[in-house]
């Protein structure tokens, strides 16, 4: 996409509809690479990260495939597919990368706040839970990117790892961990904060909060309209831009609905809301220092693997298990009931019911969940923290997710578990769907992103250079390259204050 003059009233070059971790990483990209062009953002709440990215909203985990056993598939023959590990976990290096660089220029002004090191280990009970961690410890600590990880199956090893988990359990269980001391807890609804206050003490940027986007049109001149209600005094007023990035979690499908683009016809949204058990006992919180991922039960969807986590949130440490699943018609936690109705169209309808039909499994697991009473929870709570009591923990609500549902080539609706982008053909409206790995992958999605919307520019010296400036290894593969790879973790974990290890 090329940008041209345009002298109208309300015009800016950019608008980004939602204060999350996603418009704030877009934001600060576009400011860096185009310093000149007017950038409007579109806030509907009276603060910004108040939906997923706010830090109790999310679990925190930045997300390197170090513990989430659903990364890593077994395959039919035995073995295990690494592929999607290795691209989760090349993408958080890269949002590392680019949070280094935020560090070193001010704009994070102190990393403890935003990131922290803390273990990521996985654990599991049963003969072949303890296999299939095994054989998935061997594929995975071969790859530069997990050779830190170690395994046991030797119940005083895992006691020193998690002793708040062992204590109380039966020692004749059969039973495996994994072990690695470099994860992060990551704080993303103070990440996505610093990046609001750069953006906001910049020239041509305005955050504007309490402003609802209503409607999406395209004029005549190839700009997009934007009717948006300002909520203190519910006047409509109308903004126009060149591009327009549909940043709003929960509510971008509506709003790509509303933008008429073809490429949006067919999706569809399935809400899944989700609780957390708290500590509210400080003996207990202290006694645990890692965040400890199981497996998920049978019928679960991948994202409500259960786990035992430290969190560190404004300066104070938490311990938190979850996620619960639960339903609600909500696309946000502070939405509407009438978000899931009023989403369903005549191109949507279809998908949507088939999805539903394919997933009865999944629909049996919510039911089941929505309904558990607080002695369930406990007993799911008790399978990682045998000595667990109610009077302990609180229940709190996280944020919302809405699973993407796609039309497949038989028009046939899927229900998927990742992120999509949808674009429009030319590249002047992007809209992110969909919660899964989420913030941690933010900044490698708007990276796509940039090469998708503004091929020409990005493929320009003076985006390149700033770019590669921002991110070094930028066009290159961790993955593939050790040397870049080590010295890459050595300088990000340096400016973030992180532990590391390149061995
Ligand atoms: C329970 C849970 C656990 C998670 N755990 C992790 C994790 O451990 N690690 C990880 O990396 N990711 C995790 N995620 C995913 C992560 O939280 C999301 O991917 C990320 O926060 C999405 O950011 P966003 O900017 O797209 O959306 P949001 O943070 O939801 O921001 C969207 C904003 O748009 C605003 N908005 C909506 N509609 C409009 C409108 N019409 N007009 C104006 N504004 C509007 C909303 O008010 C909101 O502020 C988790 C998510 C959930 C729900």
């Amino acid at each position: 996409m090329k940008m041209k003059e345009n002298r109208e009233e309300n015009f800016s070059e950019v608008i980004l509809i939602g204060a999350g971790i996603m418009s704030a990483t877009l934001g600060t990209f576009i400011k860096k690479l185009e310093p000149s062009w007017k950038i409007k953002i579109f806030e509907r709440m009276d603060r910004v990260t108040a939906e997923s990215s706010e830090a109790w909203n999310n679990a925190g985990t930045g997300h390197s495939a170090f513990c989430e056993l659903n990364y890593t598939t077994e395959q039919e023959d035995g073995s295990i597919n690494i592929d999607k590990a290795v691209k989760i976990a090349e993408s958080f290096e890269v949002s590392k990368e680019f949070w280094a660089t935020l560090v070193q220029e001010g704009i994070i002004e102190n990393p403890a706040e935003v990131i922290r090191s803390i273990p990521h280990m996985s654990f599991v009970w049963g003969e072949n839970n303890a296999t299939f961690l095994r054989k998935r410890f061997e594929a995975m600590s071969k790859h530069h990117l997990f050779s830190d990880m170690e395994f046991s199956n030797d119940f005083d090893q895992i006691k020193d790892w998690m002793p708040l988990i062992m204590e109380g359990r039966d020692a004749s269980q059969e039973l495996a961990a994994t072990r690695v001391d470099i994860g992060t807890d990551v704080n993303f609804g103070a990440l996505a904060t610093s990046m609001f206050g750069y953006l906001q003490e910049s020239d041509n940027v305005e955050l504007r909060l309490h402003q609802e986007v209503g409607d999406i049109k395209r004029l005549a001149n190839g700009n997009w309209e934007l009717t948006i209600k300002d909520l203190d005094s519910g006047k409509d007023i109308k903004y126009t831009a060149r591009f327009i990035f549909i940043g709003a979690g929960g509510g971008s499908l509506p709003l790509l609905e509303k933008s008429g683009i073809p490429e949006g016809k067919g999706y569809g949204g399935f809400p899944i809301s989700g609780k957390w058990l708290v500590c509210n006992k400080p003996e207990i919180i202290e006694k645990h220092n890692a965040k400890v991922y199981g497996k998920a039960s049978v019928g679960s969807p991948p994202m409500s693997v259960p786990h035992l986590d430290t969190r560190m949130i404004d300066g104070k440490r938490a311990l938190l298990f979850g996620p619960y699943a639960g339903f609600t018609t909500k696309f946000l936690k502070y939405g509407s009931y009438m978000d899931l109705p009023q989403s369903i169209k005549w191109s949507n309808i279809w998908p949507l019911i088939s999805a539903g039909m394919h997933n009865l499994s999944l629909t049996k697991y919510l039911v089941e969940q929505v309904t558990q009473s607080p002695e369930e929870r406990l007993s799911a709570l008790k399978e990682y923290f045998p000595e667990a009591e109610l009077e302990d923990w609180d229940l709190k609500d996280a944020g919302q997710r809405v699973q993407v549902i796609k039309k497949d080539e038989n028009g046939t609706g899927v229900l998927e578990f990742g992120t999509e982008v949808v674009y429009a053909q030319d590249g002047s409206l992007a809209t992110l769907l969909g919660a899964s790995p989420g913030a941690s992958t933010s900044v490698s999605i708007m990276i796509s992103l940039l090469k998708k919307c503004f091929p020409e520019m990005e493929a320009s010296e003076k985006w390149r250079t700033e770019l590669t400036r921002m991110i070094p290894s930028y066009g290159k593969s961790l993955g593939a390259d050790i040397q870049l790879f080590e010295e890459t973790r050595r300088r990000t974990s340096d400016a973030l204050q992180l532990d590391y290890s390149y061995s």
